[in-house]
């Protein structure tokens, strides 16, 4: 099915606010992936990625997804004269193509895209795989100056040596953590101990999966410094975000 698809008919990016602890306000958003086939419905990304990884096809359709993000980010950050960060999810095998930093290079260029609006989103599996390699990719993107998050921080196996040898911008603390962060009292410490440690590398946190107004009182005092999650709203279509996040932000500030 996925060979046959049209990914522009049947693919759709759905869009997740970001917003930030200290004030509240919107900061970016994260993409993330939809496939409505014509038969078969909704498909979820968690069956579909995988297939896409084994087959090639996440090649084409992760190019797909990297242009549909940009250009989004590009039409609202200039349409509302905002500096949104889109959070891009790549996958290992994209990024180990070894043109991967040259064509984003060409497209933030091309398509007059600010760097600062794009974010990288990498699995901590993958940034500690391979690492010689990654090392070069990550400080190629951070010289274009496009920013890399590693993805479900905390849950794999985290070795904090390769936190400081690459140019890393911000961890997303696992959902899986901020489950259960205020029922256990283990959890809580690591994430207390990441913020921190995050804190004197340099580097922000974003606490993703936030559900309810415990969790998220408990991240504030911990000062982690970003939310995701469904207390602030679900991954939407790109019609929905505008009206329901970006327009209020820009209400609510005027
Ligand atoms: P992820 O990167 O960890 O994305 C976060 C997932 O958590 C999303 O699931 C999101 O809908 C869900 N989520 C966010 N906040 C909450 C919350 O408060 N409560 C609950 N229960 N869930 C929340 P989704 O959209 O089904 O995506 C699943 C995974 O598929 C993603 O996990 C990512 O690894 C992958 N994926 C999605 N889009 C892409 C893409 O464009 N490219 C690649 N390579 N992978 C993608
Ligand atoms: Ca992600």
């Amino acid at each position: 099915m996925l060979k046959n698809s049209n990914f522009d008919n049947e693919f759709k990016l759905y869009y997740q606010p970001q917003y930030r602890t200290s004030d509240n306000k919107l900061v970016g958003m994260e993409a993330l992936l939809r496939w409505i086939h014509p038969e078969e419905g909704f498909i979820s990304p968690a069956d579909f990625i995988p297939i896409a990884e084994e087959t090639g096809i996440i090649f084409s359709l992760g190019e797909w997804v990297i242009n549909q993000a940009m250009c989004q980010a590009k039409a609202w950050n200039q349409k509302y004269n905002m500096d949104l960060q889109v959070g891009i999810n790549i996958s290992p095998l994209q990024i180990e193509n070894s043109d991967f930093v040259n064509r984003i290079r060409q497209k933030i260029h091309d398509e007059d895209i600010k760097p600062e609006w794009i974010d990288i989103e990498i699995t901590e599996g993958v940034a500690m795989s391979s690492q010689v390699s990654m090392e070069e990719i990550f400080s190629g993107l951070a010289n274009i100056g496009i920013s890399i998050s590693i993805d479900d921080f905390g849950t794999g196996y985290s070795s904090l040596s390769y936190i400081k040898r690459f140019d890393i911008d911000r961890l997303k603390i696992a959902k899986e953590l901020i489950d259960n962060i205020a029922e256990d009292k283990n959890t809580l410490l690591i994430v207390k101990a990441i913020i921190m440690m995050a804190r004197g590398m340099g580097l922000k946190t974003i606490a993703e999966g936030v559900e309810d107004s415990n969790q998220l009182e408990i991240l504030k005092v911990l000062e982690c410094d970003e939310i995701q999650g469904y207390i602030f709203g679900r991954p939407v279509p790109p019609e929905i975000f505008e009206l329901e996040h970006i327009e209020k932000t820009i209400h609510s500030s005027n």
